[in-house]
C-alpha cells in the first residue's frame, strides 16, 4: 500500500501516518517527492485496509500497490532514483563508467589503474578481493589484503571504490572502504547476503543472476530496499543461453522493460556479458543507446597477464578509444559523461 499525503500535508500529519504503519506491524518507508510526500509500507502477508490510513489527517489517498515488487517498482515511485555519492550521481542524464581489473591485484596495478581511470574522468575503479570463481583450485582474490590495497588507493587518489561483498562476515570492513557494493550474479538470490547489504549504508550494484528473469531480479533488489537501503543499481551482465559465440548472452532487451517497471538505475557489464574483449565496445555503446545509466568494465594495465578474466579485459589503449565514442555519442542521447 502506498500512503500519498496531500501537498500541504505538515510534517507532523505525515510523522503521524509513519506511525500509524509502524503501529500496525508494517515497515514505513517515506518518499519525499517534487510536490508530495508518499510513503510505502512493506511486511504485510495479507491486504491491508485501505481505511486504516485515509481518514487519517493530510493523506489524499491510499492506494493499493499490485505488483509483487512494491519499493523498485514505479507504482510506489514513479520518477527515476538518483543514486547520490562523493564522487557524483549516478542516474538519468548522467552516464557514468566504472572500469577496472577482475581481481584485485598488486597495490601498483591498482594504483597505475586508478591514475588512469582519474586522468580520464572515470571516477569508480572496480576490482574484486573476494573473487566467486567456478574452480575452487583457481585464484579466490586477496581477500582482506586485498581490501586493504583498495582502501590505500582511495586514500591516495580520491577514486570512487566498487567491490564485490561475498559473504556476511566481511560486510562490516567491505561498507567501510568502498564506495558501491557489489553483490555478484551467482549472489543475486543470496538472501542473507541481500538483507545484510539492505543495513549497509552505501549504494549496492545487483547483477543480475545467471537465469534470473527481471522479476526476480527486481525481487531481489526488493530485498535490499526492504532492509532499507534505496540506493540499489541493477546491472545486466549476461545470461545463460544456448549461445556458445559468448561466454553470456548480454541481455540488452532487458533495459527498456526494466525501465518501464522499476524506478532505479540500470548498468550494462559488457566484458561478463561477452568473455571477449573484441566485443566490449560494440556492446556498449549499445547498452548506451538502450537506455542504460553506464557500464562497468573491466580494464588493466596488462590484460594478458591479469590474475583472472584476461581474455575479456580491455588494455588502457582500447579503453581511451571507447571512451572517446562514448563522449561523442553520450551528448547526443541527452547525457553527460
Ligand atoms: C565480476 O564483476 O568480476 C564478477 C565476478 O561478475 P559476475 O558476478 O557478473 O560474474
Ligand atoms: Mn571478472
Amino acid at each position: 500500500m502506498l500512503v500519498v499525503m496531500k501537498r500541504e500535508a505538515t510534517a507532523e500529519q505525515i510523522a503521524h501516518v509513519i506511525a500509524a504503519v509502524a503501529a500496525q506491524g508494517l515497515t514505513p518507508h517515506p518518499l519525499p517527492g517534487a510536490t508530495r510526500t508518499a510513503i510505502g509500507m512493506t511486511g504485510n502477508t495479507q491486504a491491508v485496509e485501505q481505511s486504516l490510513f485515509e481518514l487519517l489527517p493530510g493523506v489524499a489517498e491510499a492506494i493499493r500497490v499490485t505488483k509483487p515488487y512494491k519499493l523498485t517498482g514505479r507504482e510506489m515511485q514513479p520518477h527515476d532514483t538518483v543514486v547520490t555519492m562523493k564522487q557524483g550521481i549516478v542516474g538519468p542524464k548522467t552516464f557514468t563508467l566504472i572500469a577496472g581489473p577482475c581481481s584485485v591485484e598488486s597495490e601498483a596495478t591498482m594504483h597505475e589503474t586508478a591514475e588512469h581511470l582519474l586522468s580520464r574522468g572515470i571516477r569508480f575503479l572496480r576490482a574484486g578481493a573476494f573473487k566467486p570463481r567456478t574452480s575452487p583450485y583457481a585464484f579466490q582474490g586477496m581477500g582482506l589484503k586485498g581490501l586493504k590495497i583498495l582502501a590505500n588507493v582511495k586514500k591516495a587518489t580520491g577514486i570512487g571504490i566498487v567491490t564485490e561483498l561475498m559473504d556476511v562476515e566481511h560486510a562490516e570492513a567491505l561498507e567501510e572502504m568502498t564506495d558501491i557494493i557489489q553483490i555478484g550474479a551467482r549472489n543475486m538470490q543470496n538472501f542473507s547476503l541481500l538483507k545484510r547489504v539492505g543495513k549497509c549504508r552505501k549504494p549496492v550494484l545487483l547483477k543480475r543472476g545467471l537465469s534470473a528473469t527481471l522479476e526476480e531480479w527486481l525481487m531481489a533488489a526488493e530485498y535490499i530496499m526492504a532492509g532499507g537501503n534505496y540506493d540499489v543499481i541493477l546491472c545486466e551482465r549476461g545470461v545463460r543461453t544456448f549461445s556458445d559465440h559468448s561466454r553470456n548472452t548480454l541481455d540488452l532487451s532487458v533495459i527498456p522493460p526494466a525501465k518501464a517497471l522499476c524506478h532505479l538505475p540500470i548498468f550494462v557489464d559488457p566484458s561478463h556479458g561477452t568473455g571477449k574483449r573484441a566485443y566490449v565496445p560494440a556492446m556498449s555503446l549499445a547498452a548506451l543507446g538502450a537506455g542504460a545509466d553506464g557500464l562497468m568494465i573491466e580494464a588493466h594495465p596488462d590484460p594478458d597477464h591479469a590474475a583472472s578474466d584476461g581474455a575479456q579485459t580491455m588494455d588502457f589503449t582500447a579503453l581511451d578509444k571507447l571512451l572517446e565514442t562514448l563522449r561523442i555519442m553520450a551528448p547526443l542521447l541527452g547525457r553527460t559523461l
